[in-house]
């Protein structure tokens, strides 16, 4: 358990090297082995203790194993299979991992090109590419081995080719995503050519997915290149590879198995081991997966509180909180975010939350509702009282009960938290069908009501609009009229203006102030603009790396701020026509901080 009292900006931060979240995942780790075992093993071929395994002895044949001199007895024409497996091994390894190479080359950088050139490039080399994928891809193979001739290389060759659509399909849909983002643009503007944009800011990105689809690639080549080679196309006598001695030794397979069967579990363990190594190699390489984000959040936030507060509180506000602490595991050790703080927000008060980027207000919350991702985030201490109850130690049900009918949110990003495919009065219609089943015309009438209510003009035309068809003031009027669709007892706005101009700023404000008046709700505001609390909080928090640093009444803090980080706070918002002295008054501040 980390020390939740030792300061935030110093966290006992301990990330897991990759090898050590490999070695975590034991699927991939018993993978690991059996593969390092087999390389091992095919790698120390030319000093092992074996016979050559070309050597023919026609009078031992098809000994069993445990034979002397044969650990695992000889096949059809008297050869050791012991030394067979372990050369044909090498051989088939070397032919997988080659042939894997020149398609993840060939194929990614035909993907690399296709999706970073677009236009007419593209069609064509994609065309190349679908043309490729339209032959089933066994045959697709034995054709170019037939044309070319067997043998082992040109086996390689042909399931190179046959891979390289695979690679090309997945590398090109990554390299399109990234191309349009802005650091491309950047690098671009700075003057780079296509090929320096193209192999310094696009390939790193595109390294990690190369090497995931090698990694789980590997195991089917080595598997096709046996195919061929079962089939007489791919290694030719004396060398043989697994596939070969699997093919040499089918017309025995009833009199002597074993000659089968050995080859037959190496092709299996190989690619058995191959897969789970790749798999594990893809979670390890896939930041998301690795931090558990892709994993179907639970439904409320983890919690692991070292001591159980009292669940009921006497003469509580509208909301109280006390020594909650959140943090996020980052694999086995926990990085805190949240650490230990405590305000309360009376009815009908508007609390303000202020603070930096990254300063754990809207973790703080999320974490009230329980509504911050889980895994990674745990609340490791503290309760959240409402009207005196802790929510945090509710039933599962009682707790998502609460979310949006007595307390609600107004997310910080509309357009990422509205749904694109619905109209937006559906949206707010189902929030209020959430809470109050009054069957569907009466709850989309109440969305329309509720859109006039937040001020949007033309409201029941306006009600079937999707929510890229609205402006952001608009959409966050949206979010409002959510929150408000059940007449909450407390709304919590994380930045419910950040995005916007100050004139819709200013009026989405008067809008929160207004409700705050005639409906008699807490309003818990967060936001990192002290110009926006001034205006319309009675309290303010500040925060600073997860802890509040100094909270009180709002007049007394800008009249008298105590500690430096909200002296800074203050000083960097300007009054109007103040010019060039707002400079003159805000840099001693900032270089005495420095200093
Ligand atoms: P803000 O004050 O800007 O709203 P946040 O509350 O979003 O800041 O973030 C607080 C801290 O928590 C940041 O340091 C952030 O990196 C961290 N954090 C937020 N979400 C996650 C997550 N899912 N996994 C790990 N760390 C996170
Ligand atoms: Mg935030």
């Amino acid at each position: 358990m980390t020390d939740l009292t030792a300061p935030v900006s110093a966290p006992a931060r301990k990330r897991r090297s990759n090898l050590q979240l490999l070695m975590a995942n034991r699927l991939a780790a018993a993978g690991l082995f059996i593969f390092g075992f087999i390389v091992i093993l095919a790698l120390l071929a030319p000093i092992l203790p074996i016979p050559n395994p070309d050597i023919t002895d026609q009078p031992n044949r098809l000994l069993p194993p445990l034979s002397e001199g044969h650990l695992l007895g000889t096949d059809h024409l008297g050869r050791d299979i012991l030394s067979r497996l372990i050369w044909g091994t090498q051989v088939s390894l070397l032919v997988g991992v080659s042939a894997t190479a020149l398609a993840a080359f060939f194929g990614s950088l035909i993907g690399l090109v296709a999706g970073y050139v677009r236009g007419a490039t593209d069609s064509i080399l994609m065309r190349f590419v679908d043309m490729l994928m339209a032959f089933p891809y066994i045959l697709l193979a034995i054709a170019i081995v037939a044309a070319l001739g067997p043998g082992l290389l040109n086996a390689l060759y042909a399931i190179a080719l046959v891979n390289i659509p695979f690679f090309a399909r997945n590398i090109r849909g990554v390299t399109v995503s990234i191309r349009n983002r802005e650091f491309v643009d950047a690098a671009r503007l700075s003057g780079k050519s296509h090929a320096a944009v193209l192999f310094t800011e696009v390939l790193p990105n595109v390294l990690p997915v190369i090497v995931i689809t090698m990694s789980t690639t590997v195991g089917w080549m080595i598997l096709e290149t046996a195919g061929l080679s079962f089939l007489g196309l791919g290694a030719q006598p004396p060398t043989s590879d697994l596939g070969s001695m699997l093919g040499q030794a089918r017309a025995q397979l009833f009199t002597a198995p074993h000659a089968s069967i050995i080859p037959g579990v190496m092709i299996f363990l190989l690619v058995m081991s191959i897969n789970l190594l790749g798999d594990g190699v893809r979670d390890v390489l896939d930041p998301r997966l690795r931090s558990g984000t892709l994993g179907r959040p639970m439904p409320v936030t983890k919690i692991k509180r070292e001591t159980k507060p009292a669940s009921t509180i006497e003469d509580a506000p509208a909301l109280f909180v006390e020594n909650l602490s959140t943090g996020f595991d980052t694999g086995g050790s926990i990085t805190p975010a949240v650490n230990e703080i405590s305000f309360r927000l009376d009815k009908g008060e508007c609390l303000g939350l202020i603070g930096e980027s990254g300063s754990g207000k809207s973790v703080t919350a999320l974490s009230l509702m329980g509504l911050v991702a889980s895994p990674p985030g745990i609340i490791t201490n503290g309760g959240v009282y409402i009207q005196g109850q802790d929510v945090l130690s509710l039933r599962e049900q009682d707790l998502i009960a609460l979310r949006g009918a007595r307390v609600a949110y107004v997310f910080q990003d509309p357009l990422t938290t509205l749904h694109p495919l619905f109209s937006v009065a559906d949206q707010i219609a189902e929030a209020v069908l959430a809470h109050n089943p009054i069957g569907k015309r009466a709850a989309r009438q109440r969305a329309v009501e509720l859109m006039e209510t937040v001020g949007i003009r033309d409201a029941s035309g306006r009600a079937s609009a999707y929510p890229h068809e609205l402006s952001g003031g608009q959409r966050q009027r949206i979010g409002i009229a959510m929150a408000l669709a059940n007449d909450p007892d407390i709304i919590i706005a994380d930045e419910p203006t950040t995005a916007l101009d100050v004139t819709v700023q200013a009026r989405i404000l008067e809008l929160l102030q207004k409700l705050r008046r005639e409906r008699g709700l807490a309003l818990l505001l967060i936001t990192h603009d002290f110009g926006v609390v001034a205006q319309v909080c009675d309290r303010v928090a500040v925060m600073k790396n997860g802890e509040i640093v100094e909270q009180g009444e709002t007049q007394t803090i800008l009249r008298a701020p105590q500690h430096d980080y909200t002296k800074r706070l203050i000083a960097c918002v300007p009054e109007l026509g103040e010019g060039h002295s707002f400079l003159d008054r805000v840099r001693p501040l900032f270089s005495e901080a420095k200093a």
